[in-house]
């Protein structure tokens, strides 16, 4: 036990559910504890309090966030020792009021709007009297590796009719660029390798802040400005979650003429159909997305292309199915994520009639998986006997020892597959020049040429 355990007001258990923008709320209350006094558990046994940031982007991630407090409450109460559990994140912001009655496990609830106050809650629940402060130092992010997640922005007003994130994290807001510089030059400076923006709605950044002024306006002059801070220490800038209207000639251009700035998008159009995509309540038509893929592939050679197909909306028809599996295979997307649509209220398509049956919408799904599985495969295949820059993640264990794993530009950290490379020197966030050899499913294997 480290003399920091010891002087601590206590040790906080963490479990993050869902995407990378909770990994970044934990994080932050991660370092607003650390700050104020308290260490990190790696294990419930050594813990005093366990946070569980939980996902309701579906249904399903309302369960697994509901079942995974549920078990470790059965932990604590089983094994170690009694320790409050504090459920945060989407699900005590979808259904705050009716919470407390349903799961008697949890301490506190606090919803996604009052995570910066979590220090007052967890000395309540610890008992902890603030009137002899912590003497420990500030600290900003908790990021190990070599890629960090930043968010320039949360909650989104788009209202898209399958999607309950409005409900849940609020209207748009863009984080002040000053804000986004500070925490990515101090990321880097701490050894972060790769940043990674993301928010609900990354293409629309600035279009509520102040218009005035010097700084970057829109989401290209971010791109920018932040490549402009990192030039010259090898940093990747990678950039998630644009919607098809925020593809700009401003910002095409940018990712092409911007060094720093991967030539990978992600743009999650869940559709092609016209009329499909204006029930969702979203706009656009099978013209103006092909359009728009073929320009990205023609003005930014080698562009990576990244979306996702929500599957069986309602009222979609086998006919709008089958144009939206020839659309994928058209427009030969690298990367495919595939959701079955599921009803969420308050979202106004969980009210709409003709659902799709559940059996329909998983056999659809599965033709779309193959579908999306046969083109990122052949995506990932096309790699092989290239060279290319791989950034080190970690090293795993191998059934003949060991190997390196890390990710090329090409594949987003967590997403798209990794890297195998024979166990060579190298340290986490070592960027190595890689040949790729082989490949099997998402996954590429290479040997370190320098
Ligand atoms: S853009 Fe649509 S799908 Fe994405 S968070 Fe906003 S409402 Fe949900």
């Amino acid at each position: 036990m480290s003399d920091a355990f010891t002087e601590a007001f206590g040790a906080i258990y963490y479990i993050t559910l869902g995407c990378a923008k909770n990994e970044v709320d934990t994080d932050r209350m991660r370092s607003l504890l650390l700050s104020a006094g308290y260490e990190e558990a790696y294990d419930v046994s050594e813990a005093d309090l366990a946070i569980v940031n939980t996902c309701s982007f579906l249904a399903s991630a309302t369960s697994e966030s509901i079942e995974a407090t549920l078990s470790l409450a059965e932990e604590v109460a089983g094994g170690v020792r009694e320790v409050p559990i504090v459920m945060c994140g989407c699900v005590p912001s979808r259904y705050g009021d009716e919470l407390p009655e349903e799961l008697p496990e949890v301490a506190a609830f606090v919803r996604t709007d009052e995570e910066d106050g979590i220090v007052g809650v967890v000395d309540g629940l610890l008992g902890i009297d603030r009137s002899a402060p912590a003497a420990v130092p500030e600290v900003k992010r908790t990021v190990e590796g070599a890629v960090a997640y930043v968010k320039i922005s949360d909650g989104c007003d788009r209202f898209c009719s399958f999607c309950a994130i409005p409900f849940i994290r609020g209207r748009y807001h863009s984080r002040p660029f000053g804000e986004i510089r500070e925490e990515v030059v101090d990321l880097v400076s701490e050894g972060v390798r790769e940043i990674v923006l993301i928010g609900q709605d990354t293409g629309i950044w600035g279009s509520d802040l102040s218009q005035e002024g010097s700084g970057p306006h829109n989401l290209a002059q971010l791109l920018v400005s932040l490549a402009e801070e990192v030039r010259g220490q090898g940093v990747w800038l990678r950039v998630l979650y644009l919607q098809p209207e925020g593809m700009t000639d401003e910002l095409i251009s940018a990712i092409r003429d911007t060094p720093e700035v991967l030539a990978y998008i992600d743009i999650p159009i869940q559709h092609c159909c016209e009329h499909v995509l204006a029930r969702m309540n979203r706009s656009g038509s099978e013209q103006e997305l092909e359009d728009l893929f073929a320009r990205l592939r023609r003005e930014i050679p080698g562009m990576v292309i990244r979306t996702t197909y929500l599957v069986g909306f309602p009222g979609e028809t086998v006919e709008e199915h089958e144009r939206m599996l020839a659309f994928m295979d058209r427009i030969g997307f690298d990367y495919v994520s595939v959701f079955p649509y599921s009803r969420e209220e308050p979202a106004r398509a969980a009210r709409m009639e003709d659902q799709i049956p559940e059996d329909e919408k998983l056999d659809r799904t599965q033709a779309a998986m193959d579908l999306a599985e046969a083109l990122g495969f052949a995506a990932t295949a096309e790699h092989v006997g290239e060279t290319a820059e791989v950034t080190i993640d970690g090293v795993e264990e191998t059934d003949d020892g060991y190997e390196l794993v890390g990710h090329a530009w090409f594949q987003a950290p967590d997403c798209d597959g990794a890297v195998h490379l024979d166990a060579v020197e190298a340290a986490v966030g070592d960027i190595v020049q890689v040949e790729f050899t082989d490949s099997f499913c998402y996954e590429l294997v290479g040997h370190v040429i320098g």
